[in-house]
């Protein structure tokens, strides 16, 4: 059965995206299934897959009102080796749409349930809000990956995703755990970057990955070319931080649940 985990944080450009499609392809290489469902009407995760966001007649938007299932609305992502559910602008009014409808906080669990026998992993990447598309992914998944730039105002925002969480768990999802704060686009150079790391691990101790992703043009370069990083530069810094993020994440599942940790 697959581990569901909602990459989320309501601040905006903080790598949500780099996150989960690096970590997937990651996984992938690893020879895990991996599903990433792109829940964010910007489409990013859907574009750096290597997807034409526009010309798709089916995506996560059909998905969440129920009019099409799940594999009707499946790609291959052929540039990272996993399957995507895609998104694009028309997923900005499934928001509206579900308003009044019944459940709305737990359409993408419903869509979603039948696939987790199919895979792994399932990634979902959020929108950089705490809406009701963000809420779905809280209440589907069963953790939060959380990425993390490690300046004074993430923080700050890290109290209101924390609070969320803690919503959700109580309403929606009592299961869900934090699984992890990865700190990405980090400048090891930058002392306030150091200082917002050491508060990170003071408060969410063994939470946070040890693998640190830095900032790497290779990451930023990479979905312009429809491509994940391991494809476009394996040897480069980021590809590497994101398979230490992928091995340290397995692991983690493996002790968990008692495995090994190779599977
Ligand atoms: P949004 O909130 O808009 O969905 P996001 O949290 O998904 O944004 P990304 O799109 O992953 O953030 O990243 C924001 C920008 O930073 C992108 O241009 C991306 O290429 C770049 N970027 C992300 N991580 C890194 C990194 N480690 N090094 C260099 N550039 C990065
Ligand atoms: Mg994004």
């Amino acid at each position: 059965m697959a581990r569901i985990l909602a990459i989320t944080n309501q601040k905006g450009g903080v790598g949500k995206t780099t996150t989960a499609v690096n970590l997937a392809a990651s996984l992938a290489s690893l020879g895990k299934q991996v599903l990433l469902v792109d829940l964010d009407p910007q489409g990013n995760a859907t574009t750096a897959s290597g997807a034409e966001k526009q010309s798709l007649s089916k995506t996560v938007y059909q998905l969440l009102l129920g009019a099409d299932n799940y594999a009707a609305v499946r790609l291959r992502s052929e540039a990272g080796g996993f399957d995507l559910l895609p998104a694009n602008r028309e997923l900005a009014g499934a928001e509206i749409e579900l308003v009044d409808a019944k459940q709305r906080e737990f359409r993408l669990k419903m869509a979603l349930d039948k696939a987790a026998v199919e895979y792994d992993f399932i990634l979902i990447d959020c929108p950089p809000a705490l809406n009701l598309l963000t809420v779905n992914a809280l209440t589907c998944a069963h953790a939060v990956l959380i990425p993390m730039q490690c300046e004074y105002f993430a923080i700050e925002g890290l109290a209101d995703l924390v609070n969320t969480i803690k919503k959700i768990k109580a309403r929606l999802n009592p299961d869900l755990v934090i699984d992890g704060v990865v700190r990405v686009m980090f400048d090891n150079r930058n002392t306030l970057a150091q200082h917002v790391s050491d508060q990170l691990k003071a408060h969410f101790g063994a939470k946070v990955f040890d693998a640190v992703v830095p900032r790497n043009v290779r990451l930023a370069e990479a979905p312009s070319h429809g491509l994940s990083v391991l494809q476009y530069d394996r040897a480069s810094k980021g590809a590497q931080a994101y398979l230490q993020m992928a091995r340290e994440l397995l692991k983690k599942q493996a002790i968990a649940t008692g495995g090994t940790g190779r599977g």
